[in-house]
């Protein structure tokens, strides 16, 4: 019996797109050159994948849960938890969770929700905030931290918690800042309405921490505005999700660019490894991250590595930034096509959701995916992208079977039935 193959998952974030009018109509898969795509591709098997039905988009981080395999319509609790959990707080199941930015308000009128993009001084005021509500408020423990430049993560733990309240976020310039309260269906829930209340009792008191606070003093003597209050938003309660070890039996590491999906990562157990290489925009160092997964395949059973740059082009609406986006994740894939032995690795590669970028956003097109390696039966499909792709033997197939497939070829599928 061969032993299991290692299982690799290589995802260029927003990967997949439409036909493009300046590209003469070809997509950026399909009109750039990608040698080590085009070798996945004749080699493997190649299709598309659906991450809920049909036409429905997904974000980055429900994208990911698809293709690990845990259900989002059933398990995904809203973008807070994995958010908060990717800035390194300690997010537990029944916990409240909330994104937040760092925003300027005047006289109750937003001015900026970003703070100028704030970069510097976030974590002063964040510890001041915490020293604030180090008793926490109304019985319940408040927990802050910031996160890349003007965002952050908050998150309630205690009895009696709802999540289901409206976001403080007047989502515009110049929106009054609204109060927090219970959403309809909750209107008269009293969980909901303490929570609600925990918010604003929050928002207030952070809002008199930071307004004289020495970093918002120097921001206005610099000419910056201050960051002067916290809008939270997204409200959801960590989930109860099976860990990736004990759901697969398989060690895993995931070797992503952004706090969301890692968040998610280490909200599954698994090893979340660090490049310090690896910025996230297009400067990123594609090469530093196929090493990461290469070194990671070592002592894991399973590595699920995103390349976030392709996801950066297409809301940019670049078809050339795109292309070159793709470029890096060829260039990562080739450095796994030479460093690989192919009788024991199987890989997939394909994107959590297209980013058209005649779109500008998420689209719900069906998502390009070849698998390639071990026990993989190649389909004579001779090029990676949209159109190629649809003369391949995977079809399209739901993204919650994706885990399945990989299983049945690395040998780690338990067999259904005597
Ligand atoms: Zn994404």
């Amino acid at each position: 019996m061969h032993n299991n193959a290692t299982q690799i998952i290589m995802i260029g974030d927003g990967m997949g797109g439409r036909p493009v009018p300046s590209l003469d109509g070809q997509t950026c898969l399909e009109a750039g050159d990608y040698p080590a795509l085009d070798e996945v591709a004749r080699g493997g098997e190649c299709g598309y994948t659906d991450p809920i039905r049909p036409g429905q988009a997904v974000g980055s981080d429900t994208g990911h849960m698809v293709i690990l395999g845990y259900d989002p319509v059933e398990y995904y609790t809203g973008r807070g938890p994995f958010e908060a959990k990717g800035v390194g707080i300690d997010v537990q199941p029944g916990d409240v969770a909330f994104r937040c930015n760092f925003s300027t308000v005047e006289n109750g009128i937003i001015k900026d929700r970003r703070a100028g993009r704030i970069t510097e001084g976030t974590h002063q005021l964040a510890a001041a905030a915490n020293q604030a509500f180090s008793d926490g408020i109304d019985g319940v423990e408040v927990i802050f931290k910031e996160s890349v430049a003007h965002r952050a993560a908050l998150v309630l733990r205690g009895e009696g918690l709802d999540p289901r309240i409206t976001d403080v976020d007047p989502h515009e310039t110049g929106g009054k800042v609204p109060k927090c309260q219970p959403t309809a269906e909750a209107s008269n829930d009293p969980a909901a309405q303490k929570t609600a209340a925990i918010i604003n009792e929050f928002v207030q008191g952070v809002q008199e921490v930071f307004e004289n606070h020495e970093v918002n003093q120097q921001r206005r003597a610099a000419g910056l505005p201050p960051a002067n209050i916290v809008l939270p938003r997204g409200a959801g309660t960590a989930p109860h999700l099976m860990p990736f070890p004990e759901q697969y039996g398989l060690s895993s590491a995931m070797i992503v660019e952004v706090d969301l999906v890692r968040g998610l990562g280490l909200y599954l157990n698994m090893d979340v490894i660090n490049v310090p290489e690896a910025t996230g925009g297009m400067d990123t160092d594609e090469m530093a991250m196929a090493q990461a997964v290469v070194e990671a395949a070592a002592s894991h059973d399973f590595v699920l590595c995103n390349i976030k740059s392709p996801g950066v082009g297409g809301p940019d609406g670049n078809a050339e930034q795109q292309m070159a986006a793709i470029a890096k994740v060829d260039r990562a894939v080739g450095h796994l096509l030479e460093t690989f032995d192919w009788d024991s690795t199987v890989l997939m590669v394909t994107a959590d959701h297209c980013t058209p970028v005649t779109v500008m956003d998420h689209s719900g097109d069906a998502i390009p995916a070849a698998f390639y390696g071990h026990g993989v039966r190649p389909d004579g499909v001779q090029s990676f992208g949209e159109r190629p792709f649809a003369a391949g033997s995977v079809h399209r197939i739901h993204g919650l079977d994706i885990m399945y497939i990989m299983g049945n070829y690395a040998g780690t599928l338990p067999k259904f039935g005597a």
